[in-house]
């Protein structure tokens, strides 16, 4: 895939990621459904992603505000396919120590219960910085979502008010439409080629899904021998 220089437009960007994104899943499940299967899947989708990214940023030089340490889109309403969460959850299991892991838990049940029961957009106006942010910086970058890459602002002072002066509705924030339009086509492609398996395939609340994830024993197994491991009442119906 390559995004052409100058005024020329991407052709079938989108149907192509999609497509894409759908065969890595279908084949990588086909050699084996296993936890090792997950990771080398979602690495595969997200080096994707960040491989593509890489070259809007070179061929188009959009102006973007985004920075290491600015956090302030931390607090947004993050959607999650059940893949990302299961591989999620793996990665903080492989990657943070059992201390870390238990303060991350209190962490996450603290915002999830303040979530319980709010929609979206209420869920947005509480503005709580996601747990897993440590520092200002993501905690678990390498394995964020995928609505998490498809962010970008073009105003971070818009980003900081909306925060830390929260009118009734956030300011519209300006963004990098081909950023979030690459993210949003590989999650398409996620949901497509999970749809091929037998395995858990909902939309979920990042905060919410992590805190059942990170309460339920062997998560990542029950997941792939078909159990709905994420339960009703936190599937987005919206
Ligand atoms: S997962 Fe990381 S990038 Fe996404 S909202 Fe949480 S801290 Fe921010």
């Amino acid at each position: 895939m390559r995004v052409e220089d100058g005024s020329g437009e991407t052709l079938h960007l989108h149907d192509t990621l999609i497509a894409a994104t759908h065969n890595i899943i279908v084949e990588g499940f086909l050699q084996e459904i296993s936890p090792r299967a997950v990771t080398r899947i979602a690495e595969n989708i997200y080096a994707q992603t960040e491989s593509l990214q890489a070259e809007v940023l070179r061929v188009r030089n959009p102006q973007i505000a985004c920075a290491k340490g600015c956090a302030w889109c931390c607090t947004s309403y993050v959607s999650v396919t059940t893949l990302e969460v299961v591989f999620l959850t793996a990665f903080i299991r492989a990657n943070l120590s059992p201390e870390e892991v238990e303060t991350l838990k209190e962490r996450t049940a603290q915002s999830a219960e303040r979530r319980r029961g709010l929609d979206s957009n209420a869920q947005e106006a509480l503005r709580l910085f996601c747990p897993l942010l440590k520092q200002n910086g993501c905690s678990v970058y390498a394995a964020r979502p995928l609505m998490c890459r498809g962010w970008t602002s073009k105003d971070a002072d818009i980003c900081r008010m909306n925060v830390e002066q929260p009118g009734e509705t956030p300011i519209p924030v300006p963004y990098y439409r081909l950023f979030k339009e690459i993210a949003a086509s590989v999650r398409v492609g996620v949901q497509s080629g999970i749809d091929q398996t037998p395995l858990q395939n909902d939309d979920l609340e990042l905060v919410s899904a992590l805190n059942v994830a990170l309460n339920t024993r062997d998560i990542v197994e029950r997941w792939l021998a078909g159990e709905q491991v994420f339960p009703d009442e936190i599937i987005i119906k919206e």
